[in-house]
């Protein structure tokens, strides 16, 4: 079993251990495998693990070493979030719909991690193609929080948090499209980061809005973050949106210096639907990046109020379209003995599809329909314009934006299940960040009820090391990103 020194070791002390030989990537890879068996039963936080294959990709990292080749990621291992396409390893996208899909093709940014000699230990669950905000979703059941397993982990990438933080793997990754790694980031105490749009090439992720949709790294802490958005960053020409920027080295731009550093909060996220103890909390992160030489402005975000309504057009308008493509025929799931190709359509997607899936076609599909386009989606991308531009006038005086990542801690499991809307406000501090594509994270803020806090933090665009360094400076002044949950005590 894997020691608890190396379960908290961070991506530059594996690096170091692995240089020196005091461990081997096999060794590790085996130590993380019997940790998610052990654990796995209780948090259903994986769905498919690669054991052959991550001994033999480590062996192979081991190798590399020894010739002396490979980088900071040689030979650590990760589990991906189920919504990127591994060649032939199952991708489900938590959903029946494709719960026997084995892509033909890797992810770009599977590929890029491979090609860095990154171990794939398996694939997490989430919520049913990345809708929902507590992994209730899953065609595989819910995860569970492993600092209370009585809770959701968040959503969607709920599976990739809980794993993080029970110790699992290292290194997860996520993909959010209105909050789905910062979210389930802070339910779960851990860090993650939302890149800005077109940083990271989202060929070969199963799309859900494909205007929104970001993947992202989620980690122990900033610096381990950096290491893997490095990796998976710049152009891809097999996606069009994928930005030509240049990709600097994120974690040498971690000085930890933020004299100087103007964080803007907004009134907005700081107003009454705020847990009074999580504004404590976020509060405190906020008065320590003071101490560390930065200012705090108030700044207002005047039409934040109308992200939630905004998103849930556009989202589930792009997902109608996105969805599409399921219908028995060409990908998954197809029902039995259709009567004919209308029953094979109505019922593939039927039994196919979960409630919540359903629930977003439909809505995406009226949004879109001939007589209320304009009145709904052409008047939502209206909308979010001017969300967009707020952020732009904010970033004038600015240098980032803070704020907390979620309004609550983790909750009970079916809380919010039987109230869609309750369930969308989970969301309401992330869902205009991807509605302006800029850069967002979240990082551990201390315990509410034992439960952890996550502060958000918010960038310009493309300046993903801004927000990262500040998280940084938070990580070397404060304990809260090092806090673990007891979740040995439960399969004791
Ligand atoms: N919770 C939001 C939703 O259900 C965001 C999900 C996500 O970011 N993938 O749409």
């Amino acid at each position: 079993m894997i020691d608890s020194a190396l379960l908290n070791a961070s991506v530059s002390e594996l690096h170091q251990l692995l240089t020196t030989r005091q461990v081997s990537s096999a060794e590790l890879t085996k130590g993380y495998l019997e940790r998610i068996d052990l654990l796995n039963g209780k948090l259903n936080a994986v769905v498919t693990v690669c054991a052959e294959q991550a001994i033999e990709d480590a062996s192979r990292a081991d190798e590399r070493r020894t010739r002396g080749e490979g980088n900071i990621l040689t030979g650590i291992p990760l589990l991906h979030k189920d919504i990127f396409c591994t060649q032939g390893v199952t991708t489900t996208c938590g959903s029946r719909m494709l719960e026997h899909f084995v892509p033909a093709y890797d992810a770009t940014v599977v590929a890029r991690l491979k090609a860095a000699g990154v171990v794939m230990l398996g694939k997490c669950n989430m919520d049913e193609f990345a809708m929902g905000s507590s992994n209730e979703t899953s065609f595989f059941g819910a995860v569970k929080n492993p600092w209370d397993t009585n809770c959701v982990p968040g959503g969607s990438s709920g599976g990739s948090a809980a794993a993080l933080a029970a110790g699992m793997a290292p290194l997860v990754t996520g993909t959010d499209t209105g909050g789905s790694i910062r979210q389930p980031a802070s339910l779960c105490g851990v860090t993650g980061l939302k890149p800005t749009y077109g940083r990271v090439s989202r060929l070969g992720i199963i799309a859900f809005a494909s205007s929104l949709d970001q993947a992202g790294p989620m980690a122990r802490s900033a610096a381990d973050c950096a290491h893997m958005l490095t990796a998976i960053s710049g152009l891809d020409t097999g996606d069009s949106t994928s930005a030509d920027r240049a990709v600097p080295d994120f974690f040498s731009e971690l000085t930890g210096d933020i004299s100087g550093l103007r964080i803007g909060m907004p009134r907005e996220y700081f107003n009454d639907d705020l847990d009074s103890e999580v504004r404590a909390q976020v509060m405190s992160a906020l008065t320590e990046l003071e101490k560390a030489g930065a200012q705090l402005v108030d700044i207002d975000l005047p039409h934040s109020h109308y992200a939630i309504a905004t998103y849930y057009v556009l989202a589930p308008a792009e997902a109608s379209a996105n969805l599409a493509r399921y219908d028995g025929v060409r990908f998954g799931y197809r029902c039995a003995d259709p009567a004919d190709l209308e029953d094979l359509y109505f019922r593939s997607r039927s039994e196919g599809f979960g409630e919540e899936v359903q629930r977003r076609i439909l809505v995406g599909t009226y949004a879109l329909s001939a007589g209320f386009y304009d009145a709904y989606f052409n008047k939502a991308q209206q909308v979010r314009r001017v969300i967009s531009d707020d952020f732009r006038s904010a970033f004038q005086s600015v240098d980032i934006i803070a704020g907390p990542s979620a309004p609550g801690v983790a909750f009970p499991f079916g809380a919010k299940q039987q109230d869609p809307v309750a369930m969308y406000m989970e969301d309401i501090y992330t869902l205009a960040v991807n509605l302006a594509g800029l850069p967002g994270l979240s990082t551990p803020a201390g315990l509410v009820n034992g439960m952890p806090v996550g502060l958000q933090l918010i960038g310009k665009p493309f300046d993903e090391s801004t927000i990262l360094n500040a998280a940084h400076r938070l990580q070397l002044d404060t304990d809260w990103h090092r806090a673990r949950p007891a979740i040995e005590d439960h399969v004791a």
